[in-house]
């Protein structure tokens, strides 16, 4: 798919400060997007913007843990008083917490699973719904994963969280359907991250597609010229495909 032009456009992404999160903003920012950096380790956010000023791009960091939901909230104000409106947003940020049967869950570890994952995302969404609506093309991206429908044993409160990004993202693509917002989720599949070795410690990463190329397949989902609404789409090795959602659950 060719590389959309975001000139002039303002990208709000969470978890920029290393794996998918970092390049896929580094794309945003080359393919002409002001970007709005989020995460919590100052030093990975550092080295972003370095490598975005130096391709030419521009960039602003907040250093922000997403479990803190009014941070989130005044960031909505900060982005409407800065720029008057939010044309991309990429609620990436997320953690696994541990791989272990449900009955071995440390109750602080699913809590900080759907607190990153699903409460912070909804937060973000509540607090740039109407700054998305400013622009002329909106577009959300929300990651999920294979684990929300392929739901491993093991896997529960991360299989769950990700499930749950995925019905957030259909409500929300159809409270917005009538509107120039385009909301969408984003399964990236296995990639050469730290959460992944954290998940899969015995698979040799090189086996993996870096996170650099999955950005580059991502990308599109922020396009002006997006049509689609609703979707769950895949990143495979090769172009970018789509599973369409069942008409009983879009209707
Ligand atoms: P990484 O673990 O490499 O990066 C996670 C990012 O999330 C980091 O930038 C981290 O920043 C940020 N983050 C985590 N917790 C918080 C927090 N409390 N506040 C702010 N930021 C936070 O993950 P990946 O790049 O692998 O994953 C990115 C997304 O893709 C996730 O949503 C993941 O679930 C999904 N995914 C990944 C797959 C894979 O194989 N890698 C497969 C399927 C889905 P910091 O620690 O600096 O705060």
């Amino acid at each position: 798919m060719e590389k959309p032009d975001l000139s002039g456009r303002i990208a709000l992404i969470t978890g920029a400060s290393r794996g998918i999160g970092y390049f896929l903003a580094k794309e945003l920012a080359v393919a002409g997007a002001h970007v709005i950096a989020v995460a919590r380790t100052v030093g990975g956010l550092e080295e972003l913007d370095d490598e975005i000023q130096r391709a030419g791009g521009s960039s602003t960091l907040v250093p922000l843990d997403i479990k803190d939901m009014t941070a989130i909230d005044r960031l909505g104000a900060s982005i409407h008083e800065r720029w008057g409106k939010l044309d991309i947003l990429v609620a990436n940020a997320g953690v696994l917490g541990t791989i272990s049967p449900l009955g071995h869950v440390e109750a602080k570890v699913f809590q900080e699973v759907m607190d990153v994952n699903v409460i912070s995302v909804w937060r973000l969404i509540r607090s740039v719904d109407p700054l998305l609506r400013l622009s002329d093309a909106g577009r959300a991206i929300l990651l999920s994963s294979g684990a929300a429908h392929s739901a491993k044993a093991f896997w529960g409160p991360y299989a769950a969280s990700k499930a749950a990004v995925e019905a957030l993202t259909r409500s929300w693509a159809h409270e917005t359907e009538n509107t120039q917002l385009r909301v969408n989720c984003v399964n990236p599949g296995a990639t050469r991250t730290a959460m992944r070795a954290k998940a899969v410690p015995g698979e040799d990463p090189l086996t993996l597609p870096t996170p650099a190329e999955v950005a580059a397949r991502i990308l599109p989902l922020a396009s002006p010229a997006l049509k689609e609404t609703g979707l769950i789409f895949d990143v495979p090795k090769n172009g970018f495909y789509r599973y369409q959602m069942p008409e009983a659950v879009r209707d």
